[in-house]
Parts: structure tokens; sequence; C-alpha cells
């Protein structure tokens, strides 16, 4: 049983609280602390964000610890951002194996698209603002976990751009880096966005901050297709004849979409939706439940552009 362990801040990830743990414990090597925290040293690539054998990191926690698995993986990983777009099985499965010791996949479990697809390196992310403030009022920087969801560009509480820190989130070696003004550098030219693009990405923020925080239950990709195909047979996109033929109008659809979110949100977002006019986002509306890996982000953007309301469209 571990001797002590940090009090969690709020929005903190739990991979920032091993890292203070391995701190303070003086340990000389982040193994060792991976033998502390959960009795065996894991490969997993994604535990950053998704930390998984936390049944044995609670079951080891000192005796007065009141840490439940629940709250570490609803308020403390990414699990409740991927659990988005699972149906209430997979979401089970996904948290059945973050709570367990895995061999498998995380990634494959959750239906990350994992990052063959020549994506540049994700580094952990912070405001500037909060690594002040909660060194002000904490005597300490942490990461938090909001600032880690995929698409979410802006610090929901100061609204600025995040900036990349230079700790890796996807990588085989195991590490405990906490944040500090070393590993958080805060550069002068930071990305500026016009307003239109600013109104655009906060927007997205609140969506998806939404959409972890409610509790929908996801009635699969097939489900999703038909939804979508009814929304665009509704705008005039598409026409549906007998026999499941069909008539997709994919250039109308990409300029009213490319319209809707503008060019430099996207590109923002994720390059390979301005690329190919608009292909990317077609393959998705249409093809949505043939990829074993899910894209969230362009879900939402989908179903946010087709239906005006996160939470209209899946009630
Ligand atoms: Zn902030």
């Amino acid at each position: 049983m571990l001797s002590f362990f940090p009090t969690l801040y709020p929005d903190e990830l739990l991979y920032s609280t091993l890292a203070r743990y391995h701190i303070r414990s003086g340990n000389k090597n982040f193994k060792q602390t991976d033998l502390e925290l959960f009795g065996y040293s894991s490969q997993q690539v994604c535990k950053v964000t998704l930390t998984n054998n936390l049944n044995y990191l609670v079951k080891n926690l000192p005796l007065r610890s009141q840490q439940t698995v629940d709250n570490l993986l609803q308020n403390h990983t990414l699990y409740p951002f991927y659990a988005t777009f699972l149906i209430p099985q997979e979401a089970w499965l996904l948290k059945d194996s973050m709570s367990k010791k895995l061999s498998g996949s995380i990634l494959e479990v959750a239906k990350v698209a994992t990052g063959s697809s020549g994506e540049s390196k994700k580094f952990l992310k912070f405001c500037p603002k909060c690594l002040e403030e909660d060194t002000q009022q904490y005597g300490e920087p942490y990461w938090h976990r909001t600032h880690q969801v995929p698409g979410i560009l802006f610090c929901p509480i100061h609204g600025v751009v995040l900036c990349d820190s230079c700790v890796a989130v996807e990588s085989k070696g195991i590490h405990y880096y906490a944040a500090s003004l070393d590993n958080c550098l805060v550069i002068t030219d930071v990305k500026s966005f016009t307003n239109q693009a600013l109104k655009t990405l906060l927007t997205l923020t609140n969506d998806i901050n939404l959409l972890i925080h409610s509790n929908f239950a996801f009635k699969g990709l097939v489900w999703l297709r038909t939804q979508y195909q009814r929304y665009l047979v509704n705008k005039g996109l598409l026409q549906i004849f007998p026999g499941g033929k069909f008539k997709f109008d994919e250039y109308a659809f990409s300029k009213l979409i490319f319209d809707f979110y503008g060019q430099e949100s996207l590109e923002a977002l994720n390059p390979k939706l301005t690329q190919h006019q608009g292909k990317y986002f077609s393959h998705c509306l249409l093809g949505c439940d043939l990829n074993p890996a899910i894209d969230r982000i362009t879900h939402i953007l989908m179903v946010k552009f087709l239906a005006n309301s996160i939470e209209a469209f899946f009630q």
C-alpha cells in the first residue's frame, strides 16, 4: 500500500497526479514508480490519457483515501471523451479495460485512429494563464484534463489558445513528467485566429465539453449514418431511390459545411478536413460504420452542422 498519494486538483489529468507522486516519492526512475503504483510496468502507448489498471491503483491508495475508480475515469482521464460515439456495451468494455491490467491495445478498444495517417506528434497541452494561476493557488502547476481533449484548442476558463508542452502524449517508453516551467514554455508567436474562427472554435470547445459531461446512450454507427441521411434528405442534399440507390450532392454539401465552419477553423482542427473538396467529411458521413476507428471531432462537426444542436440530435 502507498504511504501517501497527492490530492487530485480540479480537472487534473490522472497522469499529472501520478507524475507529482513520482517527484515526491524520490524514486530514481519511472519504472520504480510504475511498480509502486500499478504493480507492473505497462507498455500501453496511450496511458497518459487513458491510464489502465485503475483497480490496482485505487486498492493500493492509503487507507483513508475515498478515491474511486469511477471518479478517476470520469473526471481525470479522457474516458468520457472516448466513450462518446461508443454504444453502452463498448463504453463498458473501455471502462473495464481501463480498470484492469490490459494486455491488448486500449486504442483499439476506444476505437481511436492510431498515428498511421502521418499525424504530427501530440504533446500535452497547457494554458499559460492556468499555469500561472494554479502555481499561485496550489504552489505548483498541473496538467488539466480538459486541455488534452482532442478538438479543444482553447482553455474554456480563459478563452486563450492552448500551447504544446514538450511532453509527448503517445510514447512507448514510460514517463511521468509533472507540468513545470521547464516543459511548458510559453512561446511568443502563439497562433492567432480571426474573430470568426475564434467564435467557431470556442463554440466547438463548449459542444465537446457538453458532450463529455452528458450521458447520451449512443445508438451505434449504423443509427448515426441513418440519422445523417435523414438530415441530408431534409436539406435537399441527398435523394434516396427505391432499391437503396441514392444521389448525394457532394459538391453542395462541401460548400455548405465549409461556409458553416470556415476554412481556417477546419484547418486548425484537422487539415484532412479541408483536403480533396470535403471528401473526408463525406467519407465520415456515408461510411462511418465501416471504419474501425471513430473520428469523434468530425462527427461532432457534422452533427452540429446538420442538426444545429448536439442535444437535439442525440435525444
Ligand atoms: Zn486557462
